[in-house]
């Protein structure tokens, strides 16, 4: 449901509840599903007319029956991480006031928008991190996902990933079925292989 004057910031979609708290985003994926439609799952819109505070998340999420289980996921129309503090705020109500698992499905450029180390930072916050590889080169993401970093987009998600690991029990990374199967098998070779974390085609 669309709050007014703002837009949809928690949608269902299968078995879980999102939060899409901005649009910004750093890359513009050729297969991004902003190009294709306005809304996902039970959402009106999932482009905010503004971002909503982190108050205003809280009272969203109130209005939600989040006694279940199942997890609160930070993926909307935009990179959650680019409200890096923010949504650490979020994450401690949701783990003060809820039993839901947390998780995060980032592009893993935190570290290049914010100019520091940010893995750490998610210590003790999430539950699960899924990163976004989508190709098993640099040359071959800045392609498909013109990061406004360049390639140093590529390093600087492995590096996420690594760090991440360290600090969160359940990190996975994914990949875009629109790939090439040999695409798909090097980066799961990344994943599984180089980084030791899980390994998924979406
Ligand atoms: S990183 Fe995600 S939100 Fe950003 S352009 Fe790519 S698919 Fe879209």
């Amino acid at each position: 449901m669309a709050v007014q004057g703002i837009g949809d910031i928690l949608y269902g979609y299968g078995a879980g509840i999102y939060l899409n708290i901005t649009n910004r985003c750093p890359c513009c994926c050729d297969f991004c599903i902003r190009h294709m439609t306005d809304a996902l799952g039970g959402a009106d819109s999932l482009w905010l007319k503004r971002e909503p505070t982190v108050s205003e998340v809280i009272e969203e999420m109130k209005k939600w029956d989040l006694s279940g289980p199942g997890e609160l996921v930070f993926c909307g129309y935009g990179e959650p991480l680019v409200r890096l503090d923010d949504v650490l705020l979020l994450c401690q109500w949701i783990k003060t006031n809820t039993g839901r698992r947390t998780r995060v499905n980032t592009n893993g450029l935190s570290d290049l928008i914010h100019k520091k180390e940010t893995a750490p930072m998610l210590a003790g916050y999430f539950d699960a991190v899924s990163v976004s590889l989508n190709a098993p080169t640099a040359q071959a993401y800045n392609a498909l996902c013109h990061p406004e970093f360049g390639e140093a987009s590529f390093d600087a998600i492995l590096h996420f990933t690594r760090e991440v690991k360290k600090v969160v029990p359940d990190v996975t990374m994914s990949v875009v079925s629109v790939i090439s199967g040999p695409e798909i098998e090097a980066c799961r070779r990344i994943a599984q292989d180089d980084l030791g974390v899980q390994f998924r085609v979406r």
